[in-house]
C-alpha cells in the first residue's frame, strides 16, 4: 500500500485497486487531498450518506450533497470503477494503442461498453492539450487519413479526412511536441486559427510552399516555406512525415480505416502518447487524474455513432 501511485508496476497496481471501495477511496482522496471542502460554500466539515452505490457527503453548513464521481468520465457510468481503473491502467503502460477488443477480453465487458469506455478515455486525454502552445521551431503541414474511395484522386482533393498536423523541434532539430486536428478545409483562416489557438506566437514555422500559408507571416508567426522536395530538401519537414507516418500506423492497426467521425479521438490518444513518451511510470496517476478532471461525454453522443 506504500507505493507511490508514480511509481506502481502491474503488481502493486493490482494489489492497490482490489475492489470497488478502494477505487472510490482513491478517487475522493484526489477530490479533497487535504480533506473535505464543500464545492458550493467551502466549509469544512461533513456527513457521510450511504443509501447510494457510492457515499455522497453532506455539507454541514449548506447542506450541498457532493460526490467524487459527478464531473469526471466515471459519471453515470454502468461499469464498475474497477474496470475504468483496468481500462485506465492498460491505456497508460500500453506503449502502442489499445483495442476495445483487447480490453473486452481482458476487462471481461462487451465490445460495446470497452469501445465507449476507450472512447471516454481519448476523449479525457486531450483536456490538458490545449493548455500548451508549440513553439521554438514548428513543421505544420496537412495529412489525409483514411482509405482513399474507389477511383479517388492522390493528395489535395481528395475523400481521405484532412488532418493539420505541427510537430515543434528541439535546439538541436529532434522532434518534441506534436498537436494534430482534423480540419473541414485548407483554407488560410482554418490554417491561422489552428496556429493562434496551438502556437506561440513567434514561433517560426516551417511548411510546404502551399497558397493558404503565407498568411501566416502576416499573423505574427515567422514562416518558412519550401516546396516539399525529399531529394533536394530531405530534412524540410522530416519529422512531421515521420510523424504523421507513426500516426497514421497507430490509427489504422486500431481503428481499420472505419468512418472519420472518431479520427480526433484517436489523434488525441496517438498525441498524448507521444507528447509524454519520455515520462517514466507515471501514466497511469497521469491519466486518471485527468480522468477525474473531464466530465464525461454524453453517452448518446457516442452510442449513435458507434461502429462495431
Ligand atoms: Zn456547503
Amino acid at each position: 500500500m506504500s507505493t507511490a501511485i508514480n511509481e506502481m508496476n502491474e503488481l502493486d497496481f493490482h494489489q492497490r485497486f482490489r475492489t470497488e471501495e478502494d477505487c472510490y477511496k482513491y478517487l475522493v482522496k484526489l477530490k479533497w487531498a487535504d480533506g473535505f471542502v464543500c464545492d458550493r460554500c467551502h466549509h469544512t466539515s461533513c456527513t457521510e450518506l450511504y443509501h447510494r452505490k457510492f457515499p455522497l457527503y453532506q455539507c454541514k453548513n449548506c447542506h450541498y450533497q457532493a460526490s467524487a464521481i459527478v464531473g469526471t468520465i466515471f459519471e453515470r457510468t454502468r461499469t464498475s470503477l474497477l474496470k475504468w481503473f483496468m481500462a485506465i491502467w492498460q491505456m497508460a503502460t500500453d506503449k502502442r494503442g489499445f483495442s476495445a477488443k483487447q480490453l473486452e477480453r481482458n476487462i471481461g465487458v462487451t465490445y460495446k461498453t470497452a469501445w465507449l469506455m476507450l472512447h471516454k478515455i481519448r476523449e479525457a486525454m486531450i483536456e490538458r492539450e490545449h493548455m500548451y502552445f508549440l513553439n521554438g521551431i514548428v513543421e505544420l503541414d496537412e495529412a489525409f487519413f483514411g482509405a482513399p474511395k474507389k477511383g479517388g484522386k492522390r493528395g489535395r482533393g481528395t475523400d481521405k479526412t484532412m488532418v493539420l498536423a505541427a510537430v515543434s523541434l528541439t535546439d538541436d532539430g529532434k522532434p518534441n511536441f506534436a498537436k494534430m486536428e482534423v480540419i473541414p478545409d485548407a483554407k488560410s483562416t482554418t490554417l491561422v486559427n489552428f496556429a493562434y489557438r496551438e502556437i506561440a506566437p513567434g514561433t517560426e514555422i516551417r511548411s510546404d510552399a502551399h497558397r493558404s500559408y503565407p498568411k501566416l507571416s502576416e499573423s505574427g508567426y515567422h514562416h518558412v516555406a519550401h516546396v516539399f522536395d525529399q531529394n533536394k530538401r530531405p530534412e524540410h519537414l522530416k519529422w512531421l512525415h515521420v510523424i504523421v507516418g507513426n500516426a497514421k500506423k497507430m490509427v489504422t492497426s486500431t481503428f481499420h480505416g472505419l468512418g472519420t467521425k472518431h479520427l480526433q479521438r484517436y489523434l488525441n490518444e496517438f498525441c498524448y502518447r507521444f507528447n509524454r513518451r519520455r515520462f517514466k511510470g507515471e501514466g497511469f496517476g497521469r491519466l486518471l487524474r485527468l480522468c477525474v478532471n473531464s466530465p464525461t461525454i454524453i453517452r448518446r453522443e457516442l452510442e449513435n455513432t458507434f461502429i462495431p
